[in-house]
């Protein structure tokens, strides 16, 4: 019992010193196992059926929140595209491709699911947050742990991946990009975030369930509607998507499709909203590698209607918005009423500069149509997607339809791209072409030298007594 309280004070503790961004770390870990197995039948999808690879990058998908939890600045790095790009290039030198052994399989699966993190963040800040705002007039604070009890106490939680990372070479990368940090401070991070927030969160979640869904039954209703832009479940096609413009460019291409990998609305769903004071008619486009915030302008960026151009307000991620920065969200927030039942159009023209060194040099537009005037009786939205199985197998929901992601397109080399001039998708649609486009031993190195009990007996004295704010921090800045 002694021990239970022990856990529950350190995970309040430790819930309290993460960060207040993104979204929570049950959350990570579920959209990126949901969106795995959700994959396409191909490469990506036969690499991840080998489930050490599966649990590998499930616990990567944690990994950039347990920087916070030991208070080191590995944590903000690793959420970000600087230190992906130099990860990614780390790996290309030192795993592959062809990734043909295990410890090289490792290298690609825990990449992958470590980039899923930061997207998720941004996705859900930049979007999910402005509709939570909206309706239940709350913010990241109760949104980040109310999602994650949700999760927990509706039944959803079913992945406990063990805690493992390729340490080495994670430090050579933060030291790449000059942070210098020690196996010992990435260990006992990972090991807080296993043992509170994956392993003991069951124990937590109804206290916070209780305390946080009164302040959000909007969200609670919707945080897993996959119709609702930047809810979980609508992070899980585009968390799909981005996996495999990663494994693209884990093998030295990158198709131009990949390269917007997601749309809200996709090719499928209409627009939510037709007011223009509602984050309901936001268009969120969702890069699969980030570009410079000062080349994705409004000159790039195209909405037209039926009656021609609208007028827009073009954003970019939430966290960071001068011209240096680097985004993966293109969002568009009309300034005027759309029509009701009209087929819309957003491009992008060539020029936005990626973080790889390349230029997007390929116009790109994406149709989708807004909802219906009410009473005008639009056929309901699809809701596949929206039944996530409780502590089952997921039933067979093919993703939005079954072409392959690059939909035919040539793979895109850096000098290809500079040279070729890729149109439009034939029918414009992104949501096609983003379709895609356990174990629960902690084990002793997941308590790190301590040993479980008095490990946790440590950290709860040590949240208990304070220490664990200081870890508190913004994203971005
Ligand atoms: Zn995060």
């Amino acid at each position: 019992m002694r021990t239970r309280l022990f856990a529950w004070v350190g995970l309040a503790g430790l819930l309290w010193s993460l960060p207040a961004a993104g979204h929570g770390i049950n959350g990570h870990v579920h959209v990126t196992g949901w969106a795995i197995e959700r994959l396409p039948p191909g490469e990506v999808a036969d690499f991840f059926a080998d489930p050490e690879l599966f649990d590998v990058a499930l616990f990567a998908a944690s990994f950039p929140d347990s920087g916070y939890a030991i208070d080191d600045p590995y944590g903000e790095m690793a959420h970000w595209p600087p230190f992906l790009e130099a990860y990614i290039r780390h790996v290309l030198a030192e795993a592959g491709p062809p990734f043909d052994t295990p410890e090289k399989r490792r290298q690609a699966a825990f990449v992958i699911g470590l980039a899923c993190h930061g997207l998720q963040d941004e996705i859900f800040d930049s979007i999910f947050l402005h509709h939570i705002r909206e309706h239940d007039g709350e913010g990241q604070d109760s949104a980040d742990s109310g999602t994650d009890a949700m999760l927990s106490t509706d039944g959803y939680l079913r992945f406990k991946p063990p805690q493992w990372a390729p340490i080495d070479d994670l430090i050579e990368v933060f030291a790449a990009e000059g942070h210098a940090v020690e196996a010992g401070t990435i260990e006992a991070g990972m090991a807080r975030v296993k043992v509170f927030v994956i392993d003991a969160f069951p124990n937590l979640a109804p206290i916070l369930d209780e305390r946080l869904r009164p302040l959000l039954p909007w969200t609670a209703e919707h945080y897993i509607d996959p119709a609702v832009p930047g809810s979980l479940a609508a992070e899980i096609p585009a968390t799909g998507a981005f996996i495999e413009a990663l494994w693209a460019r884990l093998h030295g291409r990158m198709p131009v499709a990949a390269m917007v990998g997601h749309a809200y609305p996709d090719g499928r769903r209409r627009l939510m909203s037709l007011d223009a004071d509602s984050a309901g008619s936001w268009i969120t486009l969702v890069l699969g590698i980030g570009a410079r915030v000062g080349s994705v302008t409004a000159e790039r960026v195209a909405l037209e209607g039926p009656a021609g151009p609208v007028p827009f307000d073009l954003h970019h991620t939430r966290w960071g918005g001068s011209p240096d920065d680097w985004t993966r969200i293109v969002q568009l927030r009309p300034r005027a009423p759309l029509e009701a039942d009209a087929a819309y159009v957003v491009r992008l023209e060539p020029g936005m500069e990626l973080i790889d060194g390349r230029v997007f040099d390929a116009a790109w537009s994406h149709a989708f149509r807004t909802p219906c005037a009410p009473g005008d009786g639009c056929p309901p939205e699809p809701m596949d997607g929206g039944v996530l199985p409780v502590d089952a197998a997921l039933p067979d929901m093919a993703p939005p339809d079954a072409t392959p992601p690059d939909r035919g397109l040539p793979d895109v080399t850096p000098d290809a791209m500079r040279g070729s001039s890729v149109d439009a998708m034939p029918d414009g649609s992104v949501g096609a072409d983003a379709a895609p486009v356990a174990s629960t031993d902690p084990g002793g190195c997941a308590v790190g030298r301590f040993g479980r009990a008095p490990i946790g007996w440590l950290i709860g004295l040590w949240l208990a007594l304070g220490l664990g704010r200081s870890a508190r921090r913004r994203i971005g800045g």
